[in-house]
């Protein structure tokens, strides 16, 4: 059967006065208005859990306690996951195109009438502005659902050849046991994408969302109720990190874990998998997207508007809390001149606020715990003698967690603001000799154990040869004369290596294929 052609949702515009921002802003209030209990949910089931009270609050507000959730106990996390393993014999034997029309019936859902929910709910719980959470929620999180079914029908058709009488097929099986789904505060989409690839693929899954994800997530598990997806398939569960890791760990029947979020949290789970290799049925597949000290090089030919617009947008859309943002910039004397001006002028006049009034560029980082971090970040930068601020460099926690994009200059290239990720609105400048763009290409390769994306700048076209070449292993996504942000689902699958995870591209075959465990059949006749 010809399955509907997966397409890139359009993004919409928001428009002040339009039906689109109506209907979202009707939304955000409604939504504000309201302190919505957040279960788990195990088996179809609601589940109040009696451990710690997490509560949901807008990080640019902390007025506003959008939502409450209890953290479940460690017999609860066994219950979901024995309803994850209940449910996989039923679930992997409907046919692939059940399955399927679910997740196309999730997409349509939430291009239409869960739009402004989903949206409403990143804005305000994530703190992303209207157009940060329209590719996000809305536009990236469909895209996933949809392509996901066309690659995966791709990869489901794939047969072995045959010969006379013998006929040798491929089943493609899902693992045996359950996928944990580990998922981040940062994207809705990616949130929703980790457990629904596996169970696309006939796998079910025990989902513990980022306690500062919470709300969206929540709608997310609803509107996936809404399309269909029978009990116990996806199974969320809501609590303490650690604890709920060690139960799932524990368990024999662990088949994959699917992640995002932190390089220190994935070391750990890989540790925790080894500690616990005898006990397993199988092999755990271990498949994980983790950190990015991502870069900007650009060559003294370099077109400097182009440069400067993605210098911004990269480094601080979404208060710079995106694996993918620009962090390092290698930029040229010759260009630095008049760009540090107008690059600190731009920077300074970004608004940071409240998001739900549509006119701000970006809102508050995500809690207390990165605000302290960056706070620190920026406290020393003003205390160091090699490192000169010159954008930024405030905070101000009076009402929620903001952070000023702040832009360092620093002449020593080996220096920390080059290496360690700080997860915020934090971009590190190193300017270089223009006869010296090769051997910055070299630092830019090996200053950070990251490999996640990086971009470089040049209208010259043997200069971008030269850095394809050296940054070859510095990039999981690497962009020409474009910001290192916004990669679009089916058109620049994602992922980076070395320390920022297992390339295995999320929205791709390549991801799809982990959550296969193929059989080949020779059948003789
Ligand atoms: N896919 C996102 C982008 O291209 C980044 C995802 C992340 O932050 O993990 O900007």
């Amino acid at each position: 059967t010809a399955l509907p052609e997966a397409y890139n949702e359009p993004v919409r515009e928001y428009r002040p006065g339009g039906a689109d921002a109506r209907a979202l802003r009707a939304e955000l209030t409604h939504q504000l208005g309201q302190t919505v209990e957040i279960p788990s949910f195990v088996n179809g089931r609601a589940l109040h859990g009696g451990g710690r009270r997490i509560e949901v609050r807008a990080p640019h507000d902390r007025s506003a306690l959008l939502g409450v959730a209890h953290g479940v106990s460690a017999q609860q996390v066994n219950e979901a996951v024995d309803a994850a393993v209940a449910a996989a014999p039923v679930w992997r034997e409907l046919p692939f195109d059940e399955r399927a029309a679910i997740f196309l019936r999730a997409a349509e859902l939430l291009a239409g009438p869960w739009r402004a929910r989903l949206n409403a709910a990143t804005m305000l719980g994530q703190s992303k502005s209207v157009q940060q959470a329209e590719i996000d929620s809305a536009c990236e999180l469909i895209d996933f659902w949809r392509y996901n079914v066309s690659f995966a029908r791709q990869l489901l058709t794939e047969q072995p050849e045959s010969s006379p009488g013998v006929w040798n097929r491929t089943d493609h099986r899902p693992l045996e046991g359950f996928v944990y789904a580990v998922t981040p505060f940062n994207f809705t989409a990616i949130a929703g994408n980790l457990p629904t690839a596996p169970a696309l693929m006939g796998n079910t899954v025990v989902w513990k969302p980022a306690a500062t994800q919470l709300l969206a997530a929540h709608w997310t598990m609803e509107l996936l109720r809404e399309a269909g997806l029978p009990d116990g398939v996806i199974n969320l569960v809501v609590g303490d990190a650690v604890e709920v890791t060690d139960v799932v760990l524990s368990r024999p029947e662990l088949a994959g874990i699917h992640f995002t979020g932190s390089t220190t949290v994935f070391r750990g789970l890989w540790q925790g998998v080894a500690a616990n290799l005898e006990t397993y049925r199988a092999y755990p597949r271990l498949i994980g997207e983790t950190g990015g000290k991502d870069f900007v090089v650009a060559h003294p030919s370099a077109d400097p508007a182009a440069l400067r617009t993605a210098l911004v947008r990269g480094a601080f859309e979404f208060q710079g809390q995106k694996c993918s943002a620009a962090s390092r910039a290698y930029l040229p004397r010759s260009l630095w001149t008049a760009l540090r001006d107008e690059l600190a002028a731009e920077t300074e006049g970004l608004s940071f606020g409240d998001v739900a009034d549509f006119t701000t560029f970006g809102g508050a980082v995500i809690d207390e715990r990165a605000f302290r971090r960056l706070d620190a970040v920026i406290s020393r930068s003003h205390a160091d003698d090699a490192v000169n601020v010159i954008a930024g460099g405030r905070t101000d926690d009076s009402q929620g967690w903001f952070v000023r994009p702040t832009i360092v200059e620093c002449a020593d290239p080996r220096h920390d603001v080059f290496a360690t990720e700080y997860f915020g609105p934090f971009l590190s400048v190193y300017v270089y000799d223009d006869a010296d763009y090769s051997g910055v290409l070299d630092l830019a390769a090996n200053t950070s154990p990251y490999g996640l994306t990086g971009a470089i700048f040049s209208r010259d076209r043997h200069a971008v040869v030269e850095a394809m070449r050296a940054l070859r292993f510095a990039a999981g996504n690497f962009y020409v004369n474009d910001k290192p942000t916004g990669a679009v689902v089916g058109q620049q699958p994602f992922g980076g290596g070395r320390a920022s995870g297992t390339n295995d591209k999320a929205g791709s075959v390549l991801n799809l294929q982990r959550w296969v465990s193929p059989r080949s059949i020779k059948e003789t006749f």
